[in-house]
């Protein structure tokens, strides 16, 4: 391609340089260097033109950002594998090709979300606090008394690539039973984890410990609500890595103050970042990280390959590594 008649791209925060480098072979790329998001009028304006755009899922791609970008954008590739902050409807319907990275941060993602789990079970970061403010003065027979893994009941809601991946962790390493709810049943992943698939209630009131890994859309935001939280077992442990607006963060916070839950572990909130007068980082059963599910060397350098891919392929009107709306 001829240096003038390179495609425009904007990409809308640094992300690994291979990504990148991947890009400028062919295209003109403009880069946000911002270590926060661009605002809106930033973004909105930086894009105008461009014929591609690689986002990031703090960025709102709606129908006025399209407006905005103009009409010879053809593809916008989200550095993530869930796609909850495009328009995809929208984006179709102007023949806007939409790109994910799905994959490649299964495990990783997965690792988070046991990660949490060991910490809520064991109080991990609760005792590690106490390290920090000088407070550990002996060892204590009845100090930090948390909860076993081995042989417990674990509740996956949406078995997945990363839901299937955290219930291998916890059948194959722990033992777990393994109950799931899906829109669909998994009869192969039943196989692998002796898994059963149950009602939404059967998995409230059973399981021992919950893990949230559908993606958000129309029939999971807001899943996780006082009713919820009320159903599941006074020892339960909430988790939830997928994104914040699945649960209701108001009633997860009384649930866990009431005592109708243990505990809670958290790499997504609603909003993100969970302003620092949340109720939720008052609790000494509530661990939140900030959303760091997919944030491995490894991991972050493959979805900028898939991400930079998604852009050149759609640019060059051939198939894209991982599209959410391919042409029909
Ligand atoms: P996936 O393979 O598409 O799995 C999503 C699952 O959710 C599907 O199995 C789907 O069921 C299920 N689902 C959809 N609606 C449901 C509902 N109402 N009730 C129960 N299950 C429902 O996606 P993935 O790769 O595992 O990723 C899952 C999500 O994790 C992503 O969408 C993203 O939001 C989140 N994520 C977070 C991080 C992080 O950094 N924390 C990293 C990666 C991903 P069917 O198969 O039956 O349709």
């Amino acid at each position: 391609m001829a240096e003038d008649s390179k495609r425009r791209v904007f990409v809308s925060r640094r992300i690994p340089e291979n990504g990148l480098e991947r890009l400028r072979t062919l295209c003109d790329v403009d880069i946000w260097e911002g270590d926060l998001p661009p605002d809106r009028e930033t973004l909105c304006t930086r894009a105008a033109g461009c014929h591609g755009v690689l986002s990031m899922l703090s960025d709102a791609i709606d129908p006025d950002f399209m407006d905005r970008v103009g009409p010879q954008l053809q593809v916008v590739s989200n550095y993530a594998v869930g796609f909850n902050n495009i328009d995809v409807e929208e984006a179709t319907r102007r023949g806007i090709r939409v790109g994910n990275t799905p994959g490649v941060l299964t495990d990783a993602t997965a690792d988070i979300a046991f990660a949490l789990l060991i910490n809520c079970a064991r109080r991990i970061s609760e005792s590690e606090r106490s390290v920090h403010d000088g407070k550990w003065k002996t060892w204590e027979p009845l100090g930090f008394i948390g909860l076993d893994l081995v042989g417990k009941t674990i509740g996956i809601v949406g078995l997945g690539r990363i839901g299937q991946a955290m219930a291998r962790r916890c059948h194959g390493g722990w033992g777990m039973d393994v109950l799931y709810t899906s829109r669909s049943s998994k009869p192969e992943a039943e196989g692998e984890f002796d898994a059963d698939y149950v009602s939404m209630d059967e998995l409230l009131t059973r399981s021992d410990f919950i893990s949230v890994h559908c993606d958000l859309n129309n029939s999971t935001s807001g899943l996780f609500d006082a009713s919820a939280f009320q159903k599941m077992k006074s020892t339960a442990v909430f988790i939830n890595t997928a994104r914040g607006s699945i649960h209701n963060q108001n009633d997860l916070a009384a649930a866990l103050t009431n005592g109708e839950i243990a505990a809670a572990g958290l790499d997504v909130t609603d909003p993100e970042p969970i302003p620092a007068d949340d109720p939720l980082l008052d609790l000494q059963n509530c661990v939140v990280i900030p959303h760091i599910g997919s944030a491995t060397v490894d991991t972050r350098a493959a979805m900028a390959d898939i991400a930079a891919e998604n852009v050149l392929r759609a640019l060059a009107d051939e198939p894209m590594p991982h599209c959410v709306n391919p042409p029909s």
